[in-house]
């Protein structure tokens, strides 16, 4: 096991068992045009297991030996109640708390994958696929209708991401998703990429920001 537990931004442990992880891929249209990927009308879910959990602030240890490993910075929410079935303003009650994900994609298995019309899991589930800050409250991120979060590489910026720009919102993307799998406290969501994917890189410095609740450095190895 990875050693992962969710932890609140000030270090306490939330003292919920991680359960699974699920992701939604072209939530963003520039991100899918970066891939020329379409948009599909209704919502590409897929599922992370809990074994590709790890904690972000720890280095990224990353596969060299499956082609280009690529980031994407993802807004992440973890749930709080049990969801099925969930309506939008259900959805939004179970949001316990806010944090970033890096949904890491083996690009070059995922591209085979795609063409032979495969599932994505060897693409996306592996060990260290998710790499999870810590978690801020809702309070902590209050009055605003929109979040902001950014991914800068060795000093550079390479992602920005604001929710407002989701093709399925946040609460309305939850609801969806509980229709499909019950979802359970514990239970991440990630909601997808902005544009600027890129591969990552031994040695690389990262620094992932959402609006000023949340500041986390980490590096690759
Ligand atoms: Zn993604």
């Amino acid at each position: 096991m990875t050693g992962y537990a969710h932890h609140w931004a000030d270090g306490s442990d939330i003292g919920l068992p991680l359960g699974k992880i699920v992701c939604i891929g072209r939530n963003y249209a520039e991100h899918a045009a970066e891939l020329d990927n379409p948009v599909p009308d209704a919502p590409l879910l897929f599922i992370k297991p809990a074994t590709a959990a790890v904690d972000m602030r720890r280095p990224l240890v990353i596969p060299h030996d499956r082609g280009l490993v690529h980031f994407e910075t993802e807004l992440a929410v973890l749930i709080g109640k049990q969801l099925h079935n969930a309506s939008e303003v259900d959805a939004r009650a179970a949001v316990l708390g806010y944090g970033l994900a890096l949904d890491l994609t083996l690009r070059d298995v995922q591209a085979e994958l795609k063409a032979q019309g495969h599932p994505w899991e060897r693409a996306k589930a592996f060990d260290g696929a998710c790499p999870l800050s810590p978690f801020v409250t809702g309070s902590a991120l209050a009055g605003r209708s929109a979040l902001h979060f950014a991914l800068t590489v060795d000093g550079e910026a390479r992602q920005r991401g604001d929710t407002a720009e989701m093709i399925h919102p946040l609460f309305k993307l939850i609801a969806h998703m509980s229709e499909h799998f019950t979802l359970v406290p514990g239970d991440v969501v990630l909601t997808g990429t902005p544009k600027g994917v890129g591969p990552l890189v031994a040695g690389q410095a990262l620094v992932l920001t959402l609006e000023d609740a949340l500041r986390v450095e980490t590096s690759v190895q």
